[in-house]
C-alpha cells in the first residue's frame, strides 16, 4: 500500500509546502510591530530605579504590555507542542520510507553503479535524509515561515525563505549521510560496541562543522564584512583584549533580511576566534546593550563552552547509542524480515535507526536544554562582570521577550528553556547592579 502512495504521498508534501507558502500572512513590515512591543525608557527612567533587585526587575516587566506579554506567550507556548509535533511527523516520516522499501530501491541502484560499500552507504543515508526532510516539509513550513509571519517575526519572502532552505538542506543530506555512513560502518565493524565509537566520533564531526562553519556554511546565508563603526568596534575590542581573545577585528552581519532578532557570536575552536554581531543588534540596541551581548558571547569563548558543549553532548549521545542498540536488536528481531533487514548493521534499517534517535532527543529535550541553560548562566555571569552594564543586559532581556515567554514557571523553564527566562536574567542584573553600588 505505502510502496504505491509513496510517491503521491512525496508530491503531496511538496504541494502542501507550496499552498502553506502561498497563504502565509506575510507581515509586511515586521521592524514596526516588534518596535512597538516595548515601551521606551530613559536614562533618568533607569538611574531613578529603585536599588532592591526585585523592586528594579518588577519595573522593567512593567514595560511589557499585556498584550505583547500574550502575545509572546502565545508564541513560545506553540513551541512546546510543535516539539512533539516534529518528533510524531518525523516518526511517521521514518515509517513511511521503512514501508516503501525505497531505500531497497537505492541500495539495489547503487550496488549496480558501485562496488565500494562505503558510497553505497552513502547513497542509502542521504537518500533517507533527503525523503525525511521532504515529508517533514510542510511543517518546517509551518513552522519557520507562516508560523514567523503570523507572529511578526519574519522578514522573508516565501523564494528567498525556500532558497535558504534548499541550501540548508542541501548541506544536511550531506553532512547527516556521512555521519550515518561512517554510524553504519561502525555498526558493521564492531557490531557489539559501536555505540562508544560513534560517540567519539560525534565529537569529531562536530568540531569541524564548528571549525568550517563559520567560514564556509554561514557565509552561504549572510553577508559578513568587517564592522566600521569605531565607537561600537573599540569598547567590544576593549572587553576582548581585557579577556585575552585572540583576535583585533569585529563583523557584522545582515541578519535583518531574515528577522529582527538581535544576536551575536564569539566562534572560532582550537586558537581561532571571530567576535561577529548582527545588524539588528547594531541598529536596535544602544552601546551599554551592545556591549552587555558582547560580554556575554566573549564569556562563552573565555569559559571554554565550545569544548564543554562538545563533550556534553557526546556523552548525551553517547546513552542515545545504547539506547537505539538495544531497541534497535529487539525490533529487527520483530520487525526484520517483513522488511529485508538482517541484521542492524544493515543501512536500510536507518529509518528504525532515525525513529529511535528522534525519540530519544524528545525525552531527553529537558536534559540538553539544562546543559545549554547552565552555560547561559556561566556566560551571564562572566558578560556582566566584565562589560558592567547592568541596564544594559535588562534592556536587552525585555527585547528578546518578543518571542521568548517573559516569566515562566520553574518547571516550564527546566523543561523547555534553554536560556534562563528574561524574568531572570533581569533580576540577576539588578542583583549585580545592587550588589556594585553599595
Ligand atoms: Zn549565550
Amino acid at each position: 500500500m505505502v510502496k504505491k502512495l509513496f510517491w503521491p504521498l512525496v508530491l503531496l508534501s511538496l504541494l502542501i509546502t507550496i499552498t502553506i507558502g502561498y497563504f502565509a500572512p506575510i507581515s509586511a513590515n515586521a521592524a514596526a510591530r516588534t518596535a512597538a512591543v516595548i515601551s521606551p525608557a530613559s536614562d533618568a527612567w533607569r538611574a531613578a530605579l529603585p536599588l532592591d533587585p526585585s523592586a528594579a526587575t518588577e519595573a522593567y516587566m512593567q514595560r511589557i504590555s499585556p498584550i505583547n506579554k500574550a502575545r509572546s506567550d502565545a508564541y513560545f507556548e506553540g513551541g512546546y507542542w510543535l516539539l512533539l509535533a516534529n518528533t510524531l511527523l518525523g516518526i511517521a516520516a521514518c515509517w513511511i520510507i521503512l514501508q516503501s522499501g525505497i531505500l531497497i530501491r537505492i541500495r539495489n541502484k547503487a550496488e549496480k553503479i558501485t562496488r565500494f560499500k562505503f558510497l553505497q552507504t552513502f547513497a542509502i543515508s542521504s537518500g533517507f535524509v533527503f525523503f525525511l526532510s521532504l515529508l517533514s516539509f510542510p511543517l518546517t513550513a509551518y513552522q519557520s515561515f507562516f508560523r514567523e509571519h503570523q507572529y511578526g517575526l519574519s522578514n522573508q519572502s516565501f523564494p528567498a525563505w525556500l532558497i535558504e532552505q534548499a541550501i540548508s538542506n542541501t548541506i544536511s543530506i550531506i553532512s547527516m549521510g556521512l555521519f550515518f555512513t561512517l554510524i553504519y560502518l561502525f555498526i558493521q565493524k564492531a557490531p557489539r560496541t559501536w555505540w562508544a565509537y560513534g560517540s567519539v566520533l560525534s565529537i569529531g564531526l562536530l568540531s569541524v562543522m564548528m571549525l568550517l562553519g563559520p567560514i564556509y556554511i554561514d557565509p552561504l546565508f549572510n553577508k559578513y564584512q568587517p564592522l566600521t563603526d569605531q565607537k561600537i568596534k573599540e569598547p567590544i575590542l576593549s572587553i576582548a583584549r581585557a579577556n585575552g581573545v585572540p583576535t583585533d577585528n569585529v563583523y557584522q552581519f545582515d541578519a535583518s533580511k531574515q528577522s529582527n532578532r538581535i544576536s551575536a557570536n564569539v566562534s572560532g575552536i582550537f586558537g581561532s576566534a571571530a567576535i561577529r554581531l548582527n545588524d539588528n543588534l547594531l541598529h536596535r540596541s544602544s552601546l551599554p546593550e551592545i556591549e552587555a551581548v558582547m560580554g556575554h558571547e566573549i564569556g562563552h569563548y573565555v569559559l571554554n563552552h565550545a569544548y564543554t558543549m562538545l563533550i556534553n553532548i557526546s556523552l548525551v549521545l553517547l546513552f542515545g547509542f545504547i539506547f537505539i542498540h538495544k531497541s534497535m536488536g529487539i525490533s529487527i528481531k520483530y520487525w526484520g524480515a517483513q522488511h529485508e533487514i538482517k541484521k542492524p548493521s544493515d543501512p536500510i534499517s536507518l529509518p528504525l535507526f532515525s525513529a529511535f534517535l528522534s525519540i530519544y532527543f524528545f525525552l531527553m529535550t529537558p536534559v540538553q536544554n539544562s546543559i545549554i541553560r547552565t552555560a547561559e548562566v556561566e556566560a551571564d555571569a562572566f558578560g556582566i562582570n566584565t562589560a558592567r552594564q547592568a541596564d544594559g543586559m535588562a534592556e536587552v532581556n525585555l527585547k528578546l521577550t518578543e518571542y521568548r515567554k517573559s516569566n515562566p514557571s520553574d518547571l516550564e523553564e527546566f523543561f523547555f528553556f534553554d536560556h534562563p527566562s528574561p524574568k531572570k536574567r533581569i533580576y540577576a542584573a539588578m542583583r549585580w547592579k545592587a550588589e556594585n553600588l553599595k
